[in-house]
This record gives structure tokens, C-alpha cells and sequence, in this order.
């Protein structure tokens, strides 16, 4: 395929780089995003070196491949239609510094439990997606942080160390995060086709949990139920089950900066892959209807996101539908809605009925964590744990009033015991946030309050 460069200068809207212009690429409209407005645009210092960094890009190997996203967008088909439940987490920011063996594991060790407790409590099949492998980008409210210096937008953008010189934006930083991406997905794939997902190893993980659980004693029943469930299966000879052993977890990430996912993505069958990750989602800050991320994300096979924040309308709702999904593919969209769980009751059935009304078939999936974010009395970001379970109860009430189904769950956490969010059994305090604070944006809840949120779900779920 022949490359041209071209540099278009609008400041603000549209950057140069190499554009494909193939008939094919031209055809499925990949670079029309470049001459849209475009919120949360990276400050970058040189356009020229944003074109160099994503014309290696172009070529790399990607992060997945077309045919996981294709499985993707089937599984998620099943959500839509009521029969799987979606479960995605991870890091609101991974860092380059913390895209280690233990952290990852630790990570996906904390999903899977999860979605062992999740799959029993719903009865259903769940679908794993993780943060990682490329969830290197923020959406900032403000261009600047507290301390008046440029804000952090990611590692693949910028530095969080708070000097002037490590906030500039670097496009190289692509290039790391393309390979610690990588890195991420290799590993992972390799620990989960091996011990990482043993159902009986989880589930014990699981009993280690109800055990040591300043709360265990409420979760026990259901560890113990999912106990006799196991050993069920195996006094049936059903011990080799692949299903048993391995677990497909997906990768997602927030398709931010644009440049990065654009390069990654391939055209294969005449349709166009973004194959930074499987799923990718459009933030709250960028879904203007008209803007370049909507656009961009239209183009793609890939199964998408939407964030929809409390004052997200059901008509915008609608033309978001009718925008990502215009052939109404099952499994192709998600909504997901972080409302707060003080609107969460109010703002979420218009959008419910409206969209169900219009036929179009959606995932629908609660993010309990960003509508939820206070400042402690101490300083720091954080959430309470009871205000997240509140807003996936109002949640659970409102598709159960009207009849929908409550696809899945969008979680901030991570496997370590961080002291971010306030609250759960451990009883976290803002006096104890400092203990060990370490997210690099949005405060996570950590494995205990992970779990514990996984139960009091699994407990909704069976009414
Ligand atoms: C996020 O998921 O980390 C995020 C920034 O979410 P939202 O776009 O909903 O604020
Ligand atoms: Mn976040």
C-alpha cells in the first residue's frame, strides 16, 4: 500500500501523519477523524515526530488479532441477548513502571475471582475483560493538575513525575506503550493458557478470601455452594475439561489518542480491525456525536464502548446508537453507564427505555466507579465502597423494573492492597489513604474490596 505524507495543519483538529490512501482505506473512511473536532487532543510539542512514531507503528505486529475480536463480538452478543454477563477491570491508568509479572497476574488473578463468584451468582456464562495491555491514556478535566504544571494524560503521553520536563507530551511514549502492551498481552495469554485459571485454584483463592474477610462469614454460603458445585463436576469425571483450566480474558483500553489506534489498526476482509486491543471504548469527556472519536470508532469491527455520564441524554443515547452501531449488530455496542449512585435511579430509565424502544440492541453495562469520585478530607481521590455498591444495587433495580438485562460490570481495581477507595470490610478511612495510595489517576478498589464487591453482586443477581 502506498503511503503519502501529508501534513495537514489545523491547529487543534487535525494532525499530519501518513495517510493510507488506498482505495480500501479510503473506502471505509479510517482517516476522516483527522479533519473532525477532537477533545482531549494530546499537547504534542512536534507533529513531525508523531507522524515518525506511527509510521513504525503502521507495521508492527498488533496486540490481537481479528479473529479474538470477531469471538469478542460474538460473546457479546450473548450479553445483549440476556444469555452471558460482562465483567471488565483493571487499572484506570496503567504505568510503564508497574507493567510487571506480579502486577498483571495479580490483576487478572483478582478478575477471575471475581468472575468465578459472578458466574455462579448469575448463573450464567461471563465474559472477562480486562484494562490493560494499552489503557495508557487519561481524559483530564483540566489542562493543568493542582500544582499549575501541565496535567498527566497517561505514560503513553506524558510523565506523572510533577516536573515541567516530564509533562511535555513524547510520542515516542507510543512506541513504549505499543511494547509494554506487548509484553502485557504475551504474558498473559501464556499464564492463562496454564495454572492462572484454574477453576479449582480460583476458587480456592476464593475460600482463602471468605476466610480472611473481616465480612467472610456473609460470603460463606455462596463459597460454600460453589464448593459443592465443584465437586459436583468432578464426581461426574468432568476433570479435563478445557473449560476448567483456561480462560479467555480480553484486553481493553480507552481509544484516546487516536493517532496510536489508528496506526495499529488493519484492514482483513474488506473490514477494519483496531487491533490496539479487542475492545475499545469512547470516554464520557470524548463522545461528541460529531467529534473525531465517534468517528473514528464508527469505522471500526471491533466490539465498542460508550461511556454515558448522568447528564447523557436518552436522544444522545439514541444517536450513538444509530452513529456506532447503524446495522444494529449484537454484541457490537456497549453503553456504559456512570451515573453516581445519587442519579443512577433517575437518570439511567429514560435512557434504557428510549434506547429498548428504538430496538437497538445493546450491551448495557454499569460503571459504579466514576460517577462516584470525592476528595477526602485529607486530600486525596477516592470513592466509598458503599456509594459503588449503591449505584450497581440502583442499577440492578432499574433494568429489573423494566425487564432488561443487566449486562455486566465496569470496575476500577487491582489485585494489591492499595488504601484508594474508602470503605469495604477492612473499613478503609481517609486517615489510612496515605498506607499505600499508588494509582497513578483514579483511585482502585483493591483485591479484598474486589471480592467483596463480587459477592454483594452475586447476591443481587439471585434476587
Ligand atoms: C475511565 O474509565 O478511566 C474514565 C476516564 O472514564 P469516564 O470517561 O467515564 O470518565
Ligand atoms: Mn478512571
Amino acid at each position: 500500500m502506498r503511503q503519502e505524507w501529508h501534513q495537514v495543519r489545523n491547529p487543534g483538529l487535525e494532525i499530519g501523519r501518513p495517510t493510507d490512501d488506498s482505495p480500501e482505506v479510503k473506502a471505509l473512511g479510517l482517516d476522516q477523524w483527522r479533519s473532525l473536532p477532537r477533545a482531549q487532543m494530546p499537547p504534542w510539542p512536534d507533529l513531525a515526530v508523531v507522524d515518525e512514531v506511527c509510521a513504525v507503528l503502521d507495521s508492527v505486529p498488533p496486540i490481537v488479532a481479528p479473529y479474538e475480536v470477531d469471538s469478542l463480538r460474538e460473546r457479546l452478543a450473548l450479553v445483549a441477548a440476556g444469555k452471558a454477563f460482562l465483567l471488565q477491570g483493571g487499572d484506570c491508568a496503567e504505568t510503564f513502571a508497574d507493567n510487571t509479572d506480579s502486577h498483571l497476574s495479580a490483576n487478572a488473578r483478582t478478575l477471575l475471582q471475581m468472575a468465578v463468584v459472578l458466574t455462579y451468582g448469575a448463573s450464567l456464562p461471563v465474559v472477562k475483560v480486562a484494562r490493560v495491555a494499552g489503557q495508557y491514556t487519561k481524559p483530564r478535566s483540566s489542562p493543568n493538575d493542582s500544582l499549575g504544571l501541565p496535567a498527566y494524560r497517561g505514560d503513553m503521553i506524558n510523565s506523572l513525575e510533577a516536573t515541567p520536563e516530564a509533562r511535555v507530551a513524547d510520542p515516542q511514549r507510543m512506541i513504549r506503550a505499543y511494547a509494554n502492551s506487548a509484553a502485557a498481552m504475551n504474558m498473559l495469554r501464556a499464564y492463562l493458557g496454564g495454572g492462572l485459571a484454574d477453576l479449582h485454584a480460583v476458587h480456592d483463592w476464593n475460600k482463602d478470601f471468605v476466610r480472611q474477610s473481616a465480612a467472610g462469614e456473609r460470603y460463606e454460603a455462596i463459597a460454600r455452594e460453589i464448593d459443592r458445585a465443584l465437586a459436583f463436576i468432578q464426581a461426574c469425571g468432568m476433570t479435563d475439561e478445557e473449560a476448567l483450566r483456561t480462560v479467555t480474558l480480553y484486553c481493553s483500553h480507552e481509544a484516546l489518542a487516536l493517532e496510536y489506534d489508528r496506526a495499529l489498526t488493519r484492514v482483513a476482509g474488506g473490514k477494519a480491525y483496531g487491533l490496539s486491543g479487542h475492545f475499545l471504548w469512547v470516554g464520557e469527556r470524548t463522545r461528541q456525536i460529531d467529534g473525531a472519536h465517534v468517528d473514528f470508532m464508527s469505522r471500526l469491527a471491533n466490539p465498542i464502548g460508550v461511556k454515558l455520564g448522568p447528564t447523557t441524554s436518552p436522544e444522545q443515547a439514541i444517536e450513538l446508537c444509530e452513529r456506532l452501531n447503524p446495522d444494529n449488530v449484537p454484541g457490537r455496542l456497549t453503553l456504559v453507564a456512570r451515573m453516581g449512585n445519587h442519579k443512577v435511579r433517575d437518570a439511567l430509565p429514560p435512557i434504557v427505555e428510549k434506547v429498548t424502544a428504538s430496538g437497538a440492541k445493546v450491551v448495557w453495562q454499569c460503571d459504579p466507579m466514576h460517577g462516584n469520585t470525592i476528595e477526602s478530607s485529607n486530600g486525596y481521590k477516592t470513592r466509598h465502597f458503599d456509594r459503588i455498591v449503591d449505584e450497581v444495587l440502583g442499577y440492578f433495580e432499574v433494568h429489573r423494573t423494566l425487564n432488561t438485562h443487566p449486562g455486566g460490570l465496569h470496575i476500577e481495581l487491582t489485585g494489591e492492597d492499595v488504601t484508594e477507595c474508602l470503605g469495604g470490610a477492612q473499613a478503609i478511612e481517609d486517615v489510612h489513604l496515605p498506607d499505600r495510595y499508588e494509582t497513578a489517576c483514579d483511585p482502585r478498589l483493591n483485591t479484598q474490596q474486589s471480592l467483596e464487591l463480587a459477592f454483594l453482586v452475586a447476591e443481587m443477581l439471585r434476587g
